[in-house]
C-alpha cells in the first residue's frame, strides 16, 4: 500500500453465549478493499467513544441485534428481541460524537437505525407486528442473495454512489426507522414504504442502509461504493 490508508473503526457483534465481541470477516475484507485500514471497536463508556472519534478518520456501525426501545422512549413489546445494553450505549455515543464532529459514517443494519435513535429518531421494535402488508425483511435466502427490491431518491449521495434509481438488495433486519431524526433525508424504501436508507445532507459522508453491502460486494460490485466512498470521505477526499 502506498499511502496507508484512513483508519476505520467498526463496531463488534456480542456473542452472549462466548462472552466475546466478534466482528464478521466481511466488513474487514470491504474496508481493506476499498483502500481502508479496519481497526476493531470494543465497547467502552461514552468517554472512550469520543477518544475513539477523535481519532478515527471514518466509523462503520455494522449490524447486530435490536436496539433497545428505552432509548426512543418506549416499553419493549412483545416482538423486540434481543438487545445488548453496552453496545447499545457505546454504538449511541459513538454515533453522537461522529454527527458532531461531522466524521464520514457508513451505518449498516442495526447500524444505520442506532445512527436514527443517536440523532433522536425512533423505530418499529418490530415490523411484523407494527405494520400490515410488510414485504419479507428476515429473508431466509444466502447473504449475498438480494430478494427485494429498493427505491431511490434522486440527487442524493446514495444515489450518485450506486447510480442507479431502483435496485435489488439483501434484507436481514425486522426493526426499521419510524420517526426521521431531524436533519436526516429519507433516501431509499422498500416497495411497502419500509425506509432502506437515509442520509445527513448536511454534512460530507453520513450515510445508513438498512441492507448488507459487506455481504453483497464480492459477487455485486458495485455495493463496494459504499466503502469506497467512506474511505475517500475518511481520507478529506471528494466522494465523487
Ligand atoms: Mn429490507
Amino acid at each position: 500500500m502506498a499511502v496507508p490508508g484512513p483508519l476505520i473503526g467498526v463496531s463488534c457483534h456480542y456473542d452472549v453465549s462466548r462472552q466475546t465481541w466478534q466482528l464478521g470477516e466481511a466488513y474487514a475484507a470491504a474496508v481493506y478493499r476499498a483502500g481502508g485500514l479496519p481497526v476493531a471497536l470494543l465497547p467502552g463508556d461514552a468517554g472512550a467513544a469520543e477518544e475513539l472519534i477523535k481519532r478515527l478518520d471514518g466509523i462503520i456501525l455494522a449490524g447486530g441485534v435490536d436496539v433497545d426501545p428505552v432509548h426512543w422512549g418506549e416499553e419493549p413489546q412483545a416482538g423486540c428481541g434481543e438487545i445488548v445494553p453496552a453496545a447499545d450505549t457505546f454504538e449511541l455515543a459513538l454515533a453522537r460524537c461522529s454527527l458532531q464532529w461531522g466524521k464520514p459514517l457508513l451505518g449498516i443494519c442495526r447500524g444505520m437505525q442506532i445512527l436514527n435513535v443517536a440523532a433522536g429518531g425512533s423505530l418499529y421494535q418490530d415490523i411484523n407486528t407494527q405494520l400490515t402488508g410488510v414485504l419479507k425483511h428476515s429473508q431466509q435466502a444466502p447473504r449475498s442473495y438480494a430478494t427485494h427490491r429498493i427505491f431511490l431518491a434522486e440527487g442524493t449521495l446514495l444515489g450518485r454512489l450506486l447510480g442507479c434509481r431502483e435496485l435489488r438488495v439483501n434484507s436481514f433486519h425486522h426493526q426499521a426507522v419510524r420517526r426521521l431524526a431531524e436533519g436526516f433525508q429519507v433516501t431509499a424504501r422498500a416497495a411497502d414504504g419500509v425506509i432502506e436508507a437515509l442520509e445527513h445532507p448536511a454534512l460530507p459522508f453520513v450515510i445508513g442502509v438498512q441492507f448488507h453491502p459487506e455481504a453483497m460486494w464480492q459477487e455485486s460490485p458495485l455495493f463496494l461504493e459504499l466503502f469506497t466512498g467512506l474511505v475517500r470521505a475518511s481520507r478529506g477526499e471528494s466522494v465523487f
